[in-house]
């Protein structure tokens, strides 16, 4: 039985595309979304190891440099490698606007049946992109690049984005793998859900979790930044951090629910005592404490009952649809496919 594989989302969002699950086992375009934002040092090996690792994936290959607002050479440099090689493609950003959103306009643009989400610090090895093609080929939606070890990093920075992680991973609703960053090749299907998402503020790493396809990971080891310096500074990581919180979990507002239960149970166990223990000076210290606690729990009620409605018309504003199909099995459809298989030929 073959069945037709879909990705559509709910009823006020752009139609689906059809989904081949047949992935193309030979040829199919494979398109390299690379962000940049001043890396002059670094492009043009970007490039050299870029094409001379492509070729064996057996696919064709489209590479979309977006330049988010470089101040250095990199536009040029950029220019001349498209100039050079038409496989290249540069959109230049109008300014910076961030990685997030460099990332978002190359995905919205990028033509192949597979995209890769690449650096182009050389941090993430191209030499991965085959594997990550193989794992595609076999079935996965998303397959991401798990750090095994990461070279040139602070031990500060290695602590701190474990714990992120992890804190993150409870955090949203949803799985999300931890140790990994944007690369990561995604399928047209989740490629087609993400930009879908009518949501201008972006954090991909949670969206294409949200997603919700088959993700599988891809092994490898990062190494240190080739050339230039990291654009992101501890302050860039807080914000991004926050930021990626605020986007994909409503559990610090609940934390507010939390609080007040603690501070009713508090005022509620010192009502108790205060009305137990023989009147004295300790039972004015407990008459007083409960009275504070149970005001305290009252006022913190509020602030939660207000932020669930913040928290609801947040939700909604974002406009996130409710559900992704993944595919739909059509039983008229299937039995064709079927009696179309016992005929010898493949539906694809
Ligand atoms: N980048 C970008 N816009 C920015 C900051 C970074 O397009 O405002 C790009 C950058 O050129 C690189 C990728 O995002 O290709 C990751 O940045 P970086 O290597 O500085 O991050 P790190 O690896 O240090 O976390
Ligand atoms: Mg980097």
């Amino acid at each position: 039985m073959t069945t037709q594989a879909s990705s559509e989302h709910g009823p006020d969002i752009l139609p689906h595309r059809p989904l081949n699950r047949a992935r193309p086992v030979s040829r199919g375009l494979l398109s390299i979304v690379i962000p940049c934002h001043n890396e002059e040092e670094v492009i043009e090996s970007t490039h050299r190891r870029l094409v001379a690792a492509l070729p064996s994936t057996g696919m064709d290959f489209e590479i979309l440099y977006i330049d988010d607002g470089s101040r250095d050479r990199t536009l040029s440099r950029l220019e001349a490698i498209a100039a050079a090689d038409p496989r290249a493609t540069v959109i230049e950003l109008s300014r910076n606007f961030g990685q997030q959103s460099a990332m978002s306009a190359g995905l919205a643009r990028a033509r192949g049946d597979a995209v890769v989400i690449i650096d182009a610090d050389l941090q993430d090895p191209p030499e991965v992109i085959p594997e990550m093609v193989e794992c595609w080929r076999s079935g996965a939606d998303v397959a991401y690049g798990r750090r095994r070890s990461r070279e040139g990093e602070t031990w500060f920075k290695l602590v701190t984005a474990s714990c992120f992680h992890r804190f993150f991973a409870s955090l949203v609703p949803y799985p999300i793998p931890v140790d990994t960053g944007d690369f990561k090749l995604l399928d047209r299907a989740v490629v087609d859900a993400v930009c879908n998402l009518p949501e201008k503020r972006r954090y991909l790493r949670s969206l294409v979790a949200w997603t919700g396809f088959r993700q599988e990971p891809v092994w490898y080891d990062r190494h240190a930044r080739s050339a230039g310096e990291t654009k992101y500074s501890t302050r860039k990581l807080i914000r991004l951090a926050m930021d990626a919180v605020m986007l994909s979990s409503d559990t610090p507002l609940r934390a507010a629910w939390w609080a007040a239960g603690l501070l009713a149970t508090v005022g509620v166990g010192c009502t108790l005592l205060a009305c137990l223990m023989p009147t004295g000076d300790r039972t004015v210290v407990l008459a007083i404490a409960a009275v504070i606690t149970l005001a305290g729990a009252i006022q913190t009620s509020a602030v939660a009952i207000v932020g669930e409605y913040v928290v609801r018309t947040y939700r909604e504003v974002q406009g996130r649809p409710s559900w992704v199909v993944k595919r739909t099995i059509d039983g008229e459809s299937a039995a064709g496919a079927e009696h179309a298989d016992h005929a010898g030929s493949r539906v694809a």
